[in-house]
């Protein structure tokens, strides 16, 4: 008699109820139809098609897009006691032949894929001759050409409903945003499958935007608050990369580099060391991303401004797979609006391109200027309708104080306009404040009328005000990309008076609320909530695991989550039939593992 899927969930996988929509996705690809999921990071993905593989006869073809994601998975369902293999260009021509064979054999139930291999005449024939259980693809979005993911063999993808149509498809993927939904659907010929659009909110991720200020400094107050941690920090160049994981690294942190500048075997042994081992800090430009399965990413920070918002959602994403508390954090200054509106500018893209490109920039200004919940500004901007309030953002745990700032707003536009409109934020701010400079006395600007009446704050409080001038499209840096500031229409409102401005209060306060975030930096590193009594449990139960993933060259994770291990200390079970009441225990890890856990378990006595 085939497993229900709860049997499967509870047995194989050793978890109480199914998430979300899983169930229904696993009952539809079952039953033989097709399936569109779209489900964020974390959001439990691979059992809408592993299940089902287990229960439908013959064997699941999965198309993945990386080598690493396959190897992850295909580590995981040995762990669990599946047969799964994969077939891509890291296994030898021996290796290959005998993955063949198995499939022949019919005993795998999983075969993970490249698209450029599945789509050879030789593999595809060899399908023929197997009874095919399912097609999955994976991290589908690759289908489309203007996401960086993109990949080309999986537009040809369609042809496996041409040659199998019995064969059930199920597509998955974590982004979000409507347009390549609908390449998706489009490409891939998934018409009439039945899409499962689950919420893209990642209640565990805190958001948090800092103003930039001294971000070597900031960037450090913030780690501390997450020492032993596992995270990313990203970065725009490839310079900055090198430079920041140095600085770290003098700073006693353990950080390594990740570009695309750096030869494939650097890159790939700072991988795997990240993928691994605890406590690693990857700086990173965005080359660093798909394919980072490690589930107990605990940050994710930005030095600076991604390119959009999706870019930002997918690449702070990558922290809390678990679903175990973590933060997204990034510093953000005037600078980075100003270097991202010249990227764009400069850049030979055709002038509709550039339009959509300074929107989508745009609308991430207006995510790391706004006063609100910043979940609910980012759901919203994927189509959801959130509630108003998250209570785990920057914003909601601290709203920020707004003043009237129309008069000085009405000061800067005006020494804009009275300058020319042709210089950068530097020399506009020199004037306000009445530095009598090389500059202002070779172009005569200390005899304007603007000269000197901005005395009252200091060049970091005005550099905080232009910057939310900016943001706000009260002033706009120029096409050319010097760095120089010029008046929109909008900006007339404001100098007839005709409009209010509201800015967030100035650097003094600034400086009070970063204060009291790397206070709660501290908190979030206690999020895991391990009590001092529990810790000595906690560390042995983690240093078992530690020992039992070198013994089998596996990372830590894939022997038992941190949310198991949590759990453990928790219940504290003390026997074999207690310990299979942990989330994450099944049959096999408790065949595998259990004894030994629970040795370490019964050492510790119940208080
Ligand atoms: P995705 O591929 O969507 O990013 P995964 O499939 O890797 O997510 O799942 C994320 C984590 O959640 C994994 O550790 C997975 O085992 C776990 N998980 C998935 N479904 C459940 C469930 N129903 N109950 C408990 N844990 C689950
Ligand atoms: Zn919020």
């Amino acid at each position: 008699m085939p497993e229900s899927s709860v049997q499967l969930l509870n047995t194989v996988f050793g978890y109480a109820a199914f998430r979300g929509d899983q169930q229904s996705i696993i009952e539809r690809v079952s039953s033989g139809n097709d399936a569109l999921v779209l489900m964020p990071t974390g959001g439990g993905k691979s059992l809408c098609y592993q299940i089902p593989a287990l229960i439908r006869a013959g064997t699941a073809i999965v198309v993945s897009p990386l080598i690493a994601l396959m190897q992850d998975q295909v580590e995981a369902l040995h762990q669990l006691g599946i047969d799964a293999a994969f077939l891509n260009s890291s296994l030898d021509a021996g290796a290959q032949r005998a993955v063949e064979q198995r499939l022949l054999a019919g005993d795998l139930k999983l075969l993970y894929v490249a698209p450029e291999r599945l789509l050879t005449g030789r593999f595809l024939d060899l399908l023929e001759r197997i009874r095919i259980s399912l097609f999955a693809i994976d991290e589908a979005h690759c289908v489309s050409q203007w996401g960086h993911d993109f990949r080309p063999e999986y537009r040809q993808l369609t042809i496996l409903h041409e040659r199998f149509p019995r064969v059930p498809r199920i597509a998955l993927t974590a982004t979000a945003d409507a347009p390549t939904r609908r390449e998706i659907i489009d490409r891939l010929g998934l018409g009439s499958a039945q899409a499962f659009v689950a919420s893209f909110d990642r209640p565990n991720i805190r958001y948090s935007v800092v103003e930039k200020d001294n971000p070597r400094r900031q960037l450090k107050d913030f780690l501390i608050g997450h020492r032993d941690q596992s995270g990313i920090v990203y970065c725009l160049s490839r310079n900055k990369v090198d430079a920041t994981a140095t600085a770290l690294t003098d700073d006693g942190f353990l950080a390594l580099p990740y570009h695309a500048g750096m030869s494939a075997e650097s890159r790939a042994a700072n991988q795997k060391r990240f993928l691994r081992e605890d406590g690693i800090v990857m700086v990173a430009t965005i080359a660093f991303g798909m394919g980072i399965d490690k589930p107990d990413v605990r940050f994710v920070a930005h030095l600076d401004l991604p390119k959009s918002l999706e870019g930002y959602y997918q690449e702070t994403g990558r922290a809390g797979r678990d679903g175990l508390p973590s933060e997204a954090w990034m510093t953000y200054g005037l600078a980075d609006v100003v270097t991202l509106s010249q990227f764009i500018s400069k850049s030979d893209s055709g002038e509709e391109r550039k339009r959509v490109e300074r929107s989508k920039l745009n609308a991430l200004i207006g995510y790391a200027e706004s006063t609100g919940c910043r979940r609910n500004q980012l759901l919203s901007y994927f189509g959801e309708q959130p509630p108003a309030n998250c209570g785990n953002c920057d914003n909601c745990l601290d709203p920020p104080e707004t003043w009237d700032a129309t008069v000085v707003a009405q000061k800067a536009l005006s020494c804009v306009y009275r300058t020319g409109q042709r210089f950068g934020v530097k020399h506009l701010i020199d004037v306000l404040r009445g530095v009598d400079g090389e500059k202002v006395r070779k172009f005569d600007h200390d005899k304007l009328s603007t000269f000197g009446i901005g005395v009252e704050y200091d060049d970091r409080q005005w550099s905080a005000i232009f910057r939310q001038l900016v943001a706000a499209g009260l002033l706009a840096p120029d096409d050319e990309g010097f760095g120089t500031l010029r008046l929109v229409d909008a900006s007339r409102a404001v100098l007839r008076g005709d409009s209010v401005v509201r800015m967030r209060h100035g650097a003094d306060k600034v400086e009070r609320r970063a204060k009291r975030k790397s206070a709660r930096g501290e908190r979030a590193k206690q999020a895991l909530d391990i009590a001092p009594h529990e810790s000595a449990l906690w560390d042995s139960l983690r240093g078992t695991r530690a020992r039992l993933a070198k013994e089998q060259g596996v990372p830590a994770y894939r022997i038992f989550a941190d949310a198991t291990l949590l759990q453990m200390v928790r219940d504290h079970p003390q026997s074999l039939g207690e310990l299979t009441r942990i989330s994450g225990v099944g049959e096999m890890k408790l065949a595998r593992y259990g004894e030994e856990f629970l040795g370490v378990l019964t050492a510790f006595a119940h208080d």
